[in-house]
């Protein structure tokens, strides 16, 4: 999963960009990269591994640019490199051409293969450098052209921030299975994956980019074309569940909105009779437990707090084992468990690894009895359109029953949220969203070679 943010004819949009970029980093903390282009067409990248940093930012400072784009990277094992942190960012013949994608390409590997039998030269392990590749090959005239030629035989998931020379172009996949909002600050275009980075630069929301829309902005205005051919809607239902900022709006509704309607759903489907309190597993499942809380008329509880400054390159202590690393993250609040029957909600459950540490540690605490309940049904699958959840093996609910996973965690009782309530809790539903994940029902043929995936993004 990644975060990208993009803005037009501004003369602050090196700066706006960076902030963008702080609100999308929870999309993505691998790296992040900001691509500029001045007044005279020039364009430069500044990229850095890890989160938005010190460093990073006092660069950004010194430069100036009157359009911008930016991209924060999510992790997939085995291809933390610096060439693979983006935007992209390549001279072709017509000039630079820079590109931020959030998404994962499921004919990636096809298509490069054919690329480099014509001769292209890859820099990086990217599935999204196919893009720029196929856009360095097209004679198309105007850059929305070139762009859509480029797409045409692309699939899978994209959002996509380009500039080509001075247009900045913003497309969406015709299937919308990641997110991609157009707003406006005073007469400057800004895009962005989540209208939270809307709100940290002032802009004001306009809409959404449309699935298999592409959007061109140059001095002349704006321009919209919709040449993808149509396909069924499939927006991912994990941009509601777990992976968007609450205070955003994603696919036209509201985060905080959905999840507490999921956690409503979840008190009526699986509540916790007898139960005294509940609490959330922070910061992803707070709004969840809070609607949890609502419904079933429980007070809702902070029994864990997480420590914010543990970075993703604390590097585990090998002789503390496995639930180290929960240790570090969550401590328990004694006071609030002691002697308690008490309902621990999450969004989801994906290896387990770090549930089952969460629950010795609140049983450590003094809880009396815990029942978890999840805000989505069991991940049963991987997914191939940009989320990185591990392969098949190591999910838990692909290995054993939701009996045996409340065994495997220790815990009293276990509620999953069923796939009917999930989708008709979250705005929209039930249709036009992906679920593969949950329900096994992939849109498009599984890629020929998953493993071949892992060489790209997996953003
Ligand atoms: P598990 O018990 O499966 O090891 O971890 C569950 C926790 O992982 C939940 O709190 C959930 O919010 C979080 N989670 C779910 N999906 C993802 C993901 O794609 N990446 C990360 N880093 N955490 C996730
Ligand atoms: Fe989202 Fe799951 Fe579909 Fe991936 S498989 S796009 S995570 S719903
Ligand atoms: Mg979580």
């Amino acid at each position: 999963m990644c975060g990208i943010f993009g803005v037009h004819g501004h003369s602050d949009a090196v700066r706006l960009t960076q902030l963008g970029l702080y609100s999308l980093q929870h999309r993505g903390q691998e790296s992040a990269g900001v691509v500029f282009v001045d007044e005279k067409g020039g364009a430069r990248a500044v990229r850095s591994m890890g989160t938005m940093n010190d460093a990073m930012s006092a660069e950004l400072e010194r430069v100036k640019g009157v359009t911008a784009i930016g991209h924060t990277r999510y992790s997939t094992a085995g291809s933390s490199t610096i060439e693979n942190a983006q935007p992209v960012l390549s001279r072709t013949r017509g000039g630079f051409v820079a590109l931020a994608h959030n998404g994962n390409l499921t004919n990636a590997a096809e298509l490069r293969m054919d690329l480099e039998e014509r001769g292209s030269i890859f820099t990086s392990t990217m599935d999204s450098e196919v893009i720029v590749h196929r856009l360095a090959r097209s004679n198309a005239d105007r850059p929305e052209e070139r762009l859509a030629e480029a797409l045409c035989e692309v699939e899978g998931a994209y959002s996509l921030i380009v500039t080509m020379g001075d247009t900045l172009l913003a497309a969406r996949d015709p299937r919308g299975w990641r997110p991609l909002v157009l707003g406006r600050l005073g007469d400057a275009p800004v895009f962005a994956s989540e209208t939270c980075a809307l709100d940290i630069v002032g802009a004001t929301y306009e809409r959404e980019v449309q699935p298999g829309e592409v959007v061109a902005v140059d001095a002349e205005g704006m321009r919209s074309s919709f040449p993808l051919p149509r396909r069924e809607l499939k927006r991912c239902v994990f941009e509601y569940v777990y992976f968007a900022r609450p205070d955003s709006r994603v696919f036209g509704g509201s985060v905080d909105r959905a999840r507490r309607a999921l956690g409503k759903r979840l008190a009526r489907e699986c509540p916790a009779p007898g139960a005294e309190l509940v609490f959330s597993v922070p910061d992803s499942s707070n709004s969840a437990a809070l609607g949890f809380a609502e419904e079933s008329g429980l007070p809702y509880e902070l029994a864990l707090i997480r420590n914010h400054y543990i970075g993703r390159t604390f590097i585990q202590p090998t002789q503390a084992g496995r639930d180290a690393k929960v240790k570090v993250k969550y401590n328990p609040v004694r006071e609030v468990l002691e002697g308690k029957k008490v309902v621990m909600v999450d969004d989801s459950i994906v290896r387990g690894t770090t549930t089952r540490g969460l629950v010795a540690l609140v049983r450590a605490a003094g809880a009396r009895e815990v029942h978890m309940r999840v805000s989505s049904p069991p991940v049963t699958g991987p997914c191939y359109y940009g989320i990185d959840t591990p392969s098949r093996e190591e999910l838990i609910a692909a290995r054993l029953t939701p009996e045996e996973i409340a065994r495997d965690l220790g815990v009293d009782s276990l509620g999953y949220l069923s796939l009917e309530g999930m989708l008709a809790s979250v705005p929209g539903g039930p249709h036009g969203f992906c679920h593969a994940c949950f329900s096994g029902d992939y849109p498009t043929a599984p890629p020929t070679d998953p493993d071949k995936l892992r060489f790209g993004c997996g953003c």
